[in-house]
């Protein structure tokens, strides 16, 4: 277990990792989860893609999770005259309604009432805010903008509005209709882009739970409306995503530092993971290295308190997909040294997470696994709630949750610190013991008088409450 990382990678599916082989060696490199961006690829593609990553995790015997990740209200420019389209500082170009641009300086969107919604003095980014426009005149049908900061742009790139509050629903009918399909296929996570307040996660859960999902749902935190209602959105998604692209562009770049260490410090207060997206390893793309400011980037997320970190076009498609992986495994191991001796996580308190029985005892637990200096902590549990708050203590105690159930096993793979574990009788102690003995005479780390803390949650044991026991490695019991 020396060579875990405690903090969770997520790899994002594209043309680079589509084969078999690639996502196997993707996950012995140390994914945990994988990400299917419903922006991109047709519902064939999609599928495909996700009964490979069913088969690359069976044939590496390591549980992976999969997220599915809704576009949502995303704008995005539809059919462009010419290809790329040359936008020159001081020149004009005008957005006019329809899909399909008939005039060279003319911009087509697939948001219908963005010409009615702007005003002059907006700003609109194009191209994850590479380009950017400033509405001077609006008329019947057509908003003129003088180009600010130029560059190229293609067809079905991204438009973003920083500023302008927008009316298209949170969650349109190719959401919907991915969301559905995430149900059907058991997915673990789905999130939500472009959140701006509760009540569209909540909106989110509601259409999972009538598809009977149990699918985390993950908010993405990437518009200034999102940050103003963060705790709201915090208290009711089951998991945060810092989308820093999006987030970047919707508000001023030098701020999504400071957005990110309060959005991650929000959620260790709540006891809900936090994953930071983006530009993580970027230069990856093209190149076997990463710069230095990436690795310290990826470091200081960690530093932080994230639970995983995210990969996007370097896994989806850039050059280096493995070699990604790999650097974000090395840099994870060796800040993780840091954050073991500083112990500078502070686990959420009881005023932040309210007194109920479960989170007691886990905390006891944790607390005795401490006090014993004990090997490791097991966690028989089958909805991984247990495991979830373990995972929020933040202590480096080797922690094996065990679950009889693959949809928790997968739903644990985000759970920072956390090694899901697939087993059958988890309320019987004797076969925990049984396991735990097995375990002890694989791994050399084990020697005699070390000691396990196992807990055994209520929902495995629906009559009673939680169980905690302690047991010795090589006494005649374990
Ligand atoms: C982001 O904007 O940072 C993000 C993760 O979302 P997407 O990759 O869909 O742009």
């Amino acid at each position: 277990m020396g060579n875990l990382t405690r903090t969770k990678t997520i790899a994002t599916i594209g043309p680079a990792c589509a084969k078999l082989e690639q996502l196997v060696e993707l996950i012995q490199q140390g994914v945990d989860v994988f990400r299917l961006n419903m922006a991109h690829g047709t519902r064939e593609q999609q599928k495909a893609a996700l009964d490979d990553v069913h088969k690359a995790s069976a044939q590496t015997e390591i549980p992976v999770g999969v997220l599915v990740d809704l576009a949502g209200p995303k704008i995005r420019l539809g059919q462009l005259l010419e290809e790329p389209l040359q936008c020159i500082p001081g020149t004009y170009l005008t957005f006019v309604r329809g899909d399909i641009a008939t005039q060279a300086d003319h911009l087509v969107c697939g948001y219908p009432t963005l010409i009615d919604e702007i005003q002059i003095g907006d700003w609109i980014m194009l191209r994850d805010g590479m380009v950017r426009l400033s509405v001077v005149e609006k008329g019947n049908g057509f908003a003129k903008c003088l180009v600010v900061d130029g560059g190229t742009v293609r067809s079905r790139q991204g438009v973003n509005l920083p500023g302008v509050s927008l009316s298209v629903p949170a969650l349109g009918a190719v959401d919907r209709d991915n969301a559905i399909w995430a149900a059907q296929q058991a997915i673990d996570f789905v999130s939500l882009s472009f959140v701006r307040e509760a009540s569209e996660i909540q909106q989110l859960k509601r259409l999972l739970a009538e598809h009977r999902s149990e699918a985390l749902v993950v908010a993405k935190i990437e518009k200034r409306e999102a940050l103003e209602n963060l705790d709201s959105i915090i208290g009711a998604a089951d998991a945060v995503m810092v989308a820093r692209g999006d987030l970047g562009v919707e508000i001023d770049i030098e701020k999504t530092p400071v957005a990110q260490k309060r959005i991650i410090r929000a959620c260790l207060a709540a006891g809900k993971p936090v994953i930071v997206a983006t530009q993580m390893l970027e230069s990856m793309h093209d190149s076997p290295q990463p710069t230095r400011a990436e690795v310290s980037d990826v470091a200081n997320a960690i530093l932080d308190g994230a639970d995983a970190c995210m990969l996007s076009g370097e896994t989806a498609i850039g050059q280096f997909p493995a070699q990604a992986v790999r650097m974000m495994r090395k840099v994870m191991l060796e800040t993780e040294k840091l954050l073991r001796h500083n112990h500078s996580l502070e686990p959420p308190s009881d005023k932040d997470l309210g007194i109920d029985i479960e989170s007691a005892v886990i905390f006891g637990a944790a607390q005795i696994a401490r006090r014993l200096a004990a090997k490791m902590v097991v966690i028989a549990t089958s909805n991984g709630k247990a495991a979830l708050l373990k995972s929020k203590q933040r202590d480096f105690i080797p922690t094996i949750a065990l679950t009889d159930r693959t949809s928790a096993l997968r739903r644990m793979c985000l759970f920072w610190g956390v090694t899901p574990f697939l087993g059958t009788d988890i309320q019987q102690s004797v076969y925990l013991r049984g396991l735990i003995r097995r375990w002890a005479l694989q791994d050399k780390s084990f020697h005699a008088g070390d000691r396990v803390v196992i807990v055994i949650d209520s929902e495995v044991l629906p009559d009673i409450h939680d169980i905690v026991m302690v047991v010795d490695i090589d006494k005649p019991h374990a």
